[in-house]
Order: C-alpha cells, then structure tokens, then sequence
C-alpha cells in the first residue's frame, strides 16, 4: 500500500473539481502508472494557497499544511499538472512557490513526483 498526497493550485481550483487528479490515482493512469499493482491509498488532497495574488485571509496556512504532510509521511507527494502550467511553447513551467514546497517536502525526505494525470 502507497501513501499519496497530491498537491494542487488555488487559483485553478477555482475553476477545477480535482475530477482528472482523482481519476488518474483511482486508474492508475499518468504519473500514477508507476505503480503498478500496488494498492494506492489517498492520504491528503491540498491545495497551494501560497499565491500573493489571491485575496483569501490566511495565505501563511500554507505551513501548516506542510507540516501535516511531512507527518503524515506518505510515500509520494505528487503536483498536480495545474502547479506546474504550459508556457507559450507547451513546456510545464514549476510555479516558483511551489518549486520552494517541493524543495522543503524534498529536505524532509518525502519523495515528490511531477504531475498527476
Ligand atoms: S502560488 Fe502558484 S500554485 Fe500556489 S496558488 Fe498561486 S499560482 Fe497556484
């Protein structure tokens, strides 16, 4: 049984019901094909309020969240496709707070996989 957190953008999940993540983890399809026959359960489902741009309260929660996850352990963090957006040329672009997440989830010794579905 693998742990699987996935991590998404605020701002897209404005417009988003997580439907394609979800769908991806329960088929095993995209970044979860990896996996193969192992039994995958999910541990947490958040989303990145890290943004300075939106105008919701509480923008520091964001380390909170990142500490529940690095509890939690799980055995792969993956970003959803919507933290990571296609540039003019179709190339995935990390957004930079979630570049600084990935490299703080890295340091605490959790595997971070790119994409989802
Ligand atoms: S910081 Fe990046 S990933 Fe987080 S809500 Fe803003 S745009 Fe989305």
């Amino acid at each position: 049984m693998k742990k699987i957190a996935v991590l998404r953008c605020l701002r897209v999940s404005a417009s988003c019901a997580g439907s394609g993540c979800l769908r991806a983890m329960n088929e095993k399809t995209g970044a979860f094909e990896r996996y193969g026959d192992e039994d995958l359960q999910a541990v947490a489902f958040f989303t990145c309020n890290g943004c300075k741009e939106n105008k919701l309260p509480n923008q520091e929660g964001i380390a909170k969240k990142v500490e529940r996850i690095k509890k939690l352990n799980p055995d792969a963090l993956h970003l959803s496709n919507c933290t990571m957006p296609k540039d003019e040329d179709g190339n995935r672009v990390i957004c930079p707070v979630i570049k600084e997440l990935e490299d703080e989830f890295v340091a605490a010794g959790i595997n971070v996989v790119h994409g989802t579905h």
